[in-house]
């Protein structure tokens, strides 16, 4: 018992320590000029350092996502780029460290994580948090993390965003729809019913305006 406290002391400033800091921050400007009846959504982008992404990748990929959800009428008002380093065992995505870097770094949400590779066993190429799975894990909530490996990558971040802006995990069997379970180039149609959902849930969440 004494041995396990004093361990636990130990511990404590390692713990108390911030996992992360940040680099640089950067203001990305909507694309264009943004159709007036639209529903603007603003992001952050969050890149850890020598975790092996390119802001220049991020920033296509996220415009060909903005593409795909402009169906519901959704448009781009802004998006903040931060650069962030920290220790290489945050560099993967793991429920209870991934809680740590995200509450170390606050940032607006929805933000995007790009990381290395996964540690959640079953593992997937990007996983979304919304608000209805992140009550055992608040840090997380309104995120979605990419992994090095995701294929499709503009669909992909399409499809995790759908996800954060419907607050919901279901999957659609419709041929060529964005919520299929395997995203694939050619599934980027969402139907009225998904637009309406993912407009009404946002707004109330404050992910929209
Ligand atoms: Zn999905």
């Amino acid at each position: 018992m004494l041995r396990t406290l004093l361990l636990a002391l130990a511990c404590l400033p390692a713990l108390a320590q911030e996992p992360a800091f940040i680099l640089e921050r950067r203001e990305i400007a909507a694309p264009s000029a943004l159709p007036a009846a639209s529903l603007k959504l603003r992001l952050s982008l969050a890149l850890l350092e020598d975790a092996g992404w390119e802001a220049e990748r991020v920033l296509d990929a996220v415009r060909e996502a903005i593409a795909v959800l402009a169906q519901c009428d959704i448009a781009l008002e802004g998006a903040e780029l931060v650069r962030i380093r920290a220790p290489v065992r945050y560099h993967d995505f793991l429920t209870p460290l991934s809680r740590r870097l995200a509450a170390a770094v606050p940032l607006a949400r929805p933000a995007i994580w790009f990381v290395r590779d996964t540690g959640q066993r079953p593992a997937f190429d990007a996983e979304a948090i919304g608000r209805s799975n992140s009550r055992t894990r608040p840090e997380l909530a309104d995120t979605v993390w990419v992994t090095r490996g995701t294929r499709d990558l503009g669909i992909a971040i399409a499809h995790e965003l759908a996800h954060v802006l419907m607050d919901s995990g279901e999957h659609s069997d419709e041929p060529d729809n964005l919520m299929r379970e395997e995203t694939a180039p050619g599934s980027t149609q969402l139907s009225p019913a998904q637009c309406r959902r993912m407009q009404d849930t946002a707004r109330e969440n404050g992910l929209l305006r």
